[in-house]
């Protein structure tokens, strides 16, 4: 088998830096993204503000064994410290992965500083923070990714290639849903961590699930169909009693292009882990692919047998370049989240690479998703909290 990304990681010759923001003991997605970003050797782990509590930071660095001088009290100092390091040593990038409300400042203020910065989602706490975030990262010219992790499934960018390919024909109708039941109790009163930042509303925005999970919803469905959505009539609820954001939301979707959709996303469906799933029906042929189950993409037409896809499969990186570049393994041995993460983290640090090479980077290096993609995010997240709440109902997608 060939070394991933043989040819365009060799020219530069050293690991592009990491620096990481958020992801102190016990938190969930930081590690993930330590995991990830180093799953293929092309970075390393320099340098943190881990936590919002200094010492937790500290002991965080103590793990990671990292040089003491470059784990940091908090990103401000980090950003300084950073930036006075010559070029040899300082980091390439920083890794945003905080709750949602310090996205905008942390992002904002690396970019500023002159560093590439991949981002949790979502991108920001408001659509006009987002905007302007977009504004920064087109005025620095910095290299800016956005963690919308199911964009890195190999069958998932097969599915968008065979929309590209015109194999489904014309998109009719689009089914999406993410529902989890883990919210079901008010675990947010007995100190959850993960729980008491998503249902606060200063530090999760304006909604809840919607945003948390909702918002990967709409992202995957533009992805794979390349349509976007115009029009949203929402039906957000709060179920757990005392909740301040929104714990379940069903969404009727108008497409352009005259596509019609379902999105429904919730945390309180009990028995439900990460069940994220989607349906594509075109007028010649339809697909469906389960984010639990992502080794395989299912193609139906009207009158022939199911079809199923298997990653790892020649036939798959033949059809979909893009899917057969973010395979590691041979087919039977599964891949699923980390390597989605790490596919996402592959295309971003080969754009910086490209960058630092003043190289212009490939349409396959640049498949990762960006601030616009962010923007929509939050403007789907708007939408869906105002139309709930109107009486009118059908909202057009905030822009
Ligand atoms: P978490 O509560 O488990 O971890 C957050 C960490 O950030 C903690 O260590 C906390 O101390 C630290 N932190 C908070 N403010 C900080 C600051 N100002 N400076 C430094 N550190 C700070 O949260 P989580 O579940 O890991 O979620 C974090 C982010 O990741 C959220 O934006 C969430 O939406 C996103 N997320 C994305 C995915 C995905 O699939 N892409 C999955 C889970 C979470």
């Amino acid at each position: 088998m060939a070394i991933k990304g043989e040819k365009s990681r060799a020219g530069l010759g050293r690991k592009l830096r990491m620096g990481m923001v958020g992801g102190g003991p016990g938190a969930f997605i930081g590690e993930v993204h330590r995991k990830a970003a180093r799953m293929d050797g092309q970075v390393e782990l320099a340098a943190g503000a881990f936590d919002i509590k200094p010492y937790r930071s500290k002991q965080m660095g103590r793990v990671l064994c990292l040089d003491r001088r470059r784990v940091y009290n908090d990103y401000q100092q980090m950003i300084e410290k950073e930036a006075s390091l010559p070029a040899a040593e300082r980091i390439d990038f920083v890794s945003i992965t905080t709750p949602n409300n310090w996205h905008f400042p942390i992002a904002r203020d690396f970019l500023k500083a002159g560093f590439h910065v991949m981002c949790e989602k979502p991108i920001t706490l408001t659509l006009r923070e987002a905007k302007e975030l977009q504004k920064i990262v087109r005025q620095t010219r910095k290299v800016f990714g956005l963690m919308h992790t199911y964009t890195g499934y190999p069958m998932v960018k097969l599915g968008r290639d065979m929309v590209r390919q015109g194999d489904l024909g014309r998109i009719l109708k689009i089914v999406v849903q993410y529902p989890q039941g883990w919210l079901i109790h008010p675990i947010e009163r007995q100190g959850q961590p993960q729980a008491v930042w998503r249902t606060d509303p200063k530090q999760s925005g304006s909604a809840g699930c919607i945003g948390d999970i909702g918002s990967h919803a709409e992202n995957l469905a533009e992805y794979i169909s390349g349509l976007q959505i115009r029009e949203i009539c929402a039906d957000i609820t709060t179920f757990v009693k005392g909740r301040r954001l929104d714990d379940d939301g069903n969404c009727l979707l108008r497409f352009n292009k005259g596509a019609k959709g379902l999105l429904h996303s919730s945390q309180i469906s009990i028995g439900e882990e990460n069940n994220l799933a989607i349906w594509v029906y075109g007028d010649k042929r339809s697909l469906e692919w389960h984010q639990e189950h992502p080794n395989y993409l299912y193609v139906r037409e009207i009158d022939g047998p199911v079809q199923v896809w298997r990653r790892g499969n020649d036939y798959v990186a033949a059809k979909s370049p893009a899917a057969g570049r973010a395979t590691r393994i041979p087919f039977g041995h599964p891949e699923a989240y980390i390597e989605a993460f790490a596919n996402i983290y592959g295309n971003f640090t080969d754009t910086i690479r490209a960058r630092i090479l003043r190289r212009k980077p490939t349409e396959l290096e640049l498949d990762f998703p960006k601030a616009e993609d962010g923007v929509r995010g939050m403007a789907f997240i708007e939408t869906v909290v105002a139309s709930s709440k109107s009486k009118r109902k059908w909202m057009k997608m905030k822009s």
